[in-house]
């Protein structure tokens, strides 16, 4: 097998046979063989009727159906997991990330690069809030990590055989796919494009997993918000030695007493929250220590299927 093409779906009826019809006139351009391979991700609409149906009559339409929601880094990886190609290259399903850049990765992996990212230079028909917070969630995780993981790249990459088979080490839980694909290093590079406006239906990544996603980003790859607790300790406590300093010295020199009601509780509340707020990002990482410890499988599927194993059933 030369290509596999990786596709998680979750919900995506509107759109799944368009998808499948423009990334098979890209597929068959390039005479080698090539597996597409849909990961359901436990959607509940027809995208795995739909599906099934292209599976009955195409040996090259693979699908990994999930028991339930995984999540979209956990469908990458079963896909990943799964694929048998030379070059594995990972697609969203709506066609934000379009089918025909595969032409121009595939030429950069010919070159010799074993991981080909597609870099957004515009993201077109994104409201101004998810491009914002893209953008300011890149840049502090640069900010705070050692790795490089590329600013302004989703999933969408070609990755070699060999970094495929590396990924396939990486067991832990709350998967940043991309960050791992830079972790595991190799020679990486990138092609640009305008990433299109979704085609139909809406996101199915609301805020609450967006946040997810940002929070095991930033905590796969760096424990610097743990040390948050030592700076904000150092510097509050800093500042409570001057005013106490400051206190003594008007007690002992002036005749001025201090009235504070107001600022005793501003300050309180103030620090309750920064403690709070501290003990919150030890959760978090708590509870991927957990996640790990508890050593359950990354996904269960229910049932794959491949045009082989149909026709080989129909003879029962
Ligand atoms: N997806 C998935 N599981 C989920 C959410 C999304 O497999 O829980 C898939 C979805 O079908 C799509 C891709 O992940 O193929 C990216 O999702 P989406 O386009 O909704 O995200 P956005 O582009 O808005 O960030
Ligand atoms: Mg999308």
């Amino acid at each position: 097998m030369r290509y596999s093409v990786i596709v998680p779906v979750y919900n995506e009826e509107e759109v799944i046979q368009t998808t499948v019809s423009r990334l098979k006139q890209v597929m068959n351009q390039l005479n080698d063989s090539y597996e597409l391979i849909f990961v359901n991700d436990g959607s509940r609409d027809q995208t795995l009727s739909i599906l099934k149906e292209y599976c009955q009559g195409d040996s090259t339409v693979k699908i990994i159906d999930f028991a339930r929601n995984f999540g979209h880094q956990i469908a990458i990886t079963a896909g990943m997991d799964a694929a048998q190609g030379d070059a594995v290259i990972v697609m969203d399903a709506d066609l934000q990330d379009p089918p025909e850049l595969i032409f121009s990765m595939i030429e950069k992996w010919k070159e010799g690069y074993e991981v080909v990212y597609a870099k957004r230079t515009k993201r077109k028909g994104e409201t101004f809030f998810k491009k914002y917070t893209a953008s300011l969630f890149y840049r502090t995780l640069r900010a705070l990590t050692d790795i490089d993981i590329p600013m302004d790249t989703g999933d969408f990459r070609l990755i070699d055989r060999k970094v495929c088979d590396q990924m396939a080490q990486l067991h832990e839980k709350n998967r940043f796919v991309r960050g791992l694909v830079s972790w595991v290093g190799f020679r990486q590079t990138a092609v640009e494009y305008e990433r299109d406006e979704r085609l139909v239906g809406e996101s199915k990544y609301p805020l609450k997993k967006m946040l997810k996603l940002s929070l095991d980003g930033i905590t796969s790859f760096s424990y610097k918000p743990l040390k948050l607790a030592s700076y904000a300790g150092v510097l509050l406590s800093l500042g409570g030695f001057l005013y106490m300093l400051y206190v003594i010295y008007l007690k002992l020199f002036t005749n001025s007493t201090i009235l504070g009601w107001s600022s005793v509780i501003v300050i309180q509340l103030l620090f309750s929250g920064i403690v709070l707020l501290i003990m919150g990002i030890m959760g978090e990482y708590i509870g991927r220590i957990y996640d790990e410890t508890k050593a359950r499988p990354l996904y269960i599927v229910r049932k794959t299927y491949k045009r082989e194993e149909m026709t080989q059933k129909a003879k029962f």
